[in-house]
Order: C-alpha cells, then structure tokens, then sequence
C-alpha cells in the first residue's frame, strides 16, 4: 500500500440550483408577495421549510384603513414573518397578539390550529411607508402537528448580532446557533436561521450541519455561494443536505436570509393554510375550523 497524506478537508454543500420566485400574488390587500417555493417545485429540498413568500420591499400610501389580511386559519406547522422595513400587527383566536417592526420577528406555531389576522400596523398605515418583509411556514413533524398553538415574538434587540471577522459584516442568530451564539427562537425540530449581510468583495465561510437541507435567500445585492454561478435579489440558492459548509461571496453590498434545517422526512398533504400528513387530515382540518374549533378573533 502507498502512502497518501491525509488533508482535512470539510465537504461543501454543493448547489442543487438557483431559483426565481416562481410566482407573484397580493396576500390580502396588504401584502404583495413573491414566491419561492412551493411555487418552484422544491419540497424535499427545502424541508423543514414549507413556504417562503417575500413581501415587497413596496411603498404604501397614507390611509386609516390599515391593509392586510383578515381572519384566516392554520393548522399543522408553524408561519415566521421576519420584518424588514414597516410594521406589522398580528392577532389570533388563542389570544396572543403583537406588533413587530424592522428587525423583529413573530414566531407563531399554528400546530393543532388558530385563526388570524395580519394587518399593516395602524399609525404606520395612517403615515404610509415602506413594507419590507418575509413570511416563511416551517412544517412540524406529524407528533406535533396537534400540539398546543404557541406564539414568540422576538425583537431585535434579543437577537445576537456577531460582528464577522475582517469588516466583512454581520450575522444575527434568529434561530439555531453560530460560532456557539444562539439564537432566541424555540424551534420543535433542528432548524438555523441567519440575518447575513456581506460587504462587497467579501465572503463567509458558515459551518451548517451535515445532513440539514441549507439554502440562501438574497434580499439585497448579488452573491455568489461556494464559488458558483452569481444570484440576484430576490433569488434563491438551494443547496445539497449533505456536506457540512457553505461559502457567501458578496459582488456588492449584500442581504440575506440563509436557512437551514433537519429535513421531515414525512408524507405533506396541503390545501391552502393546512399542511398535514394525509388527505383526510385536511378534511379533518376543514371540518374543525368550520365548526368553530380552531376559535374565533375577539
Ligand atoms: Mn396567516
């Protein structure tokens, strides 16, 4: 047998590919949305991650009807809006209610099932401005899925921002952890999230965990991640589960929401705000919030 040197290496996470948002709506009359997936066929690729609307970034005018969206139900996983610019106001039907602006993030677990609103927050809909925002679902395993509705609200200012080293920028820990900094969300499954901004010219190099699906969401600027084709705003790098890092490099002044997590690997059934494990968990669904059992908004 020959002698080979041994050199540690780290095995990236290899792109699986690039996406445009695969499709554009108006979420109430508050919310104009481009979105990433389901739209785009990813599913396994992107578990524990369900959806991933991006709301504007899109001017309002001045009223006192605040926009938005009225009561609306869910069951079966969690919704996470993470707001950049503007305010919003969250209310639901096991009486938790919220206000949270740039920075912020609401964390609501829908599991066994709630009834909502999501409306633009009233004094800054009589100002007008800008909304800025993403609304992400995050699946629960079937052992959660009927579990009691929680809510968090995070603020910015409980959320760990790490200077990175070299001026190459910041990272803030929403959920999981970085360099040992965790982040204030109680997530049910595995789950890292990051608020990354990169200088231009600059790159990262962030550990993620073997075996968790891992994808980078470019709100501002154009990056390219380990080294391969160069992705614009609002386009989605989705990378393999297997290999252990990625590398961020910035060609301008860069904003992103990198996401990660222990895929579920379990069967999805959805229709509209239900995500379940069978067809007959959604008429289960159905059934159970037109009876009145998933509550009602005060
Ligand atoms: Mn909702």
């Amino acid at each position: 047998m020959s002698h080979h040197e041994t050199i540690e290496t780290v095995a990236t996470k290899d792109i699986v590919g690039i996406y445009q948002p695969g499709s554009t709506h108006m979420v109430g009359d508050g919310f104009p949305v481009r979105n990433l997936f389901p739209s785009n066929e990813l599913d396994r690729e992107v578990s524990p991650f369900l959806m991933l609307d991006y709301a504007g970034p899109q001017y309002f005018t001045p009223t006192d009807h605040p926009r938005g969206v009225g009561e609306h139900p869910h069951r079966g996983f969690e919704t996470v809006t993470i707001v950049y610019e503007g305010m919003v106001a969250h209310r639901d039907s096991a009486g938790n209610a919220g206000v949270i602006g740039p920075g912020d993030v609401q964390w609501m677990t829908a599991a066994s099932g709630i009834v909502h609103e999501e409306f633009h927050e009233r004094e800054f809909a009589k100002k007008g401005g800008t909304l800025h925002a993403i609304q992400l679902w995050v699946n629960l395993p079937r052992a959660s899925k009927m579990s009691a509705p929680g809510y968090q609200t995070i603020l910015n200012g409980d959320i760990p921002v790490i200077d990175l080293d070299g001026g190459v920028g910041q990272l803030r820990v929403i959920a999981g952890s970085y360099l040992g900094h965790k982040g204030p969300a109680h997530t049910v499954t595995p789950v890292e999230l990051y608020d990354l901004q990169v200088k231009a010219g600059k790159g990262v190099a962030l550990a993620l965990p073997e075996g968790h699906n891992a994808s980078v969401f470019v709100l501002q600027g154009s990056a390219s991640v380990n080294g391969g084709q160069a992705a614009g705003e609002a386009q989605l790098i989705v990378c393999t589960r297997h290999g252990s890092q990625i590398t961020v490099v910035a060609h301008e002044d860069s904003r992103f929401l990198v996401m990660a997590g222990e895929p579920i690997e379990e069967p999805i059934a959805r229709y509209g705000p239900f995500v379940m494990n069978t067809k007959a968990e959604l008429m289960q669904a159905m059934q159970d919030y037109q009876a009145g059992k998933m509550g009602h908004l005060n």
